[in-house]
């Protein structure tokens, strides 16, 4: 009966774009507003939750945590929990005023997502890296237990693979056929503490998902029509027995020109000054929080 309340939202291109302009405006502004918090990747990652939530998912924003006959999402790199609050307020899971109360004693609206403040859209906790991939697998085979059709989306960082579970469950999806799992790699080369060469450098990471047995894709994840296209063609790749990756470029900060390409806007809040310059960049749309 979940399945008829499902909701597919449909905006055009130039609608998305403009999701995403508000929902970068929400990230710099939250941040700022808590002087803490995570506005690198979150801004990299705001065209990819955007084309998700608006445009590819079919999903219920009077949210029910078993999601059954719903696509689902689960954010492994939780601590860029700024887009994705953003996008679900707008999405209608919860109502945008929230978003001032950002990483606030009590909020709803934590630094890195949790299930015990029963924010709606929130179905793990996440923050400790690595865990993701493998809740991603386990709600995928809940869903062929159920005899439920929809998809489960998951998405990850690359200096989050540099953890050890990820590559547990890169090798248990492809053995068991958990071919309704869509995960995605936000391939920005930057960490909190630097590149990713330079920390721990992931070589060639098309090789290692070919290897493991993915069915691998790429993606410019800032690039609102492209990001558009492989998530629905990616959509129309799953049940042919393999689980599938995107390897997903974006630029970390991207939007706001002294904020991008480099790591130093990992976990860096802005100051006046700098919130000023950031929103002048960034087309208020749909209205502040
Ligand atoms: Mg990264």
């Amino acid at each position: 009966m979940f399945a008829e309340q499902s909701i597919a939202m449909t905006k055009t291109i130039p609608e998305l774009k403009q999701v995403a302009s508000q929902v970068r405006r929400d990230i710099v502004r939250m941040v700022h507003g808590c002087q803490s918090g995570h506005p690198g990747g979150s801004l990299g990652c705001t065209d990819f939750l955007t084309a998700l939530y608006f445009s590819v998912m079919e999903h219920n924003p009077q949210f029910s945590m078993d999601g059954v006959g719903e696509d689902l999402f689960f954010l492994s790199n939780g601590h860029i929990s700024p887009v994705f609050y953003s996008v679900l307020a707008h999405a209608g899971y919860f109502d945008k005023s929230e978003l001032a109360t950002f990483r606030k004693l009590n909020s709803r609206v934590q630094g890195h997502p949790t299930t015990h403040e029963k924010l709606p859209g929130v179905r793990i906790a996440s923050g400790s890296l690595g865990q993701g991939l493998s809740v991603g697998i386990g709600a995928a085979l809940a869903k062929k237990l159920n005899g439920d059709n929809k998809t489960v989306f998951t998405l990850h960082g690359d200096g989050e693979l540099q953890e050890g579970q990820i590559w547990e469950a890169a090798m248990f999806a492809p053995h068991h056929k958990v071919d309704n799992l869509i995960a995605t790699v936000d391939v920005n080369g930057q960490q909190i503490d630097g590149p990713t060469d330079k920390i721990m450098s992931l070589i060639d990471l098309a090789a290692k998902w070919t290897a493991f047995g993915w069915d691998v894709m790429t993606m410019n994840g800032n690039d609102m029509e492209d990001v558009v296209k492989v998530l629905n063609d990616a959509k129309g790749r799953t049940g042919q027995g393999k689980p599938i990756v995107i390897l997903m470029t974006t630029g970390m900060g991207y939007g706001v020109d002294f904020m991008m390409g480099s790591h130093k806007w990992h976990g860096v809040a802005p100051n006046d000054e700098q919130l000023a310059a950031a929103l002048a960049q960034l087309e208020e749309t749909l209205g502040d929080y």
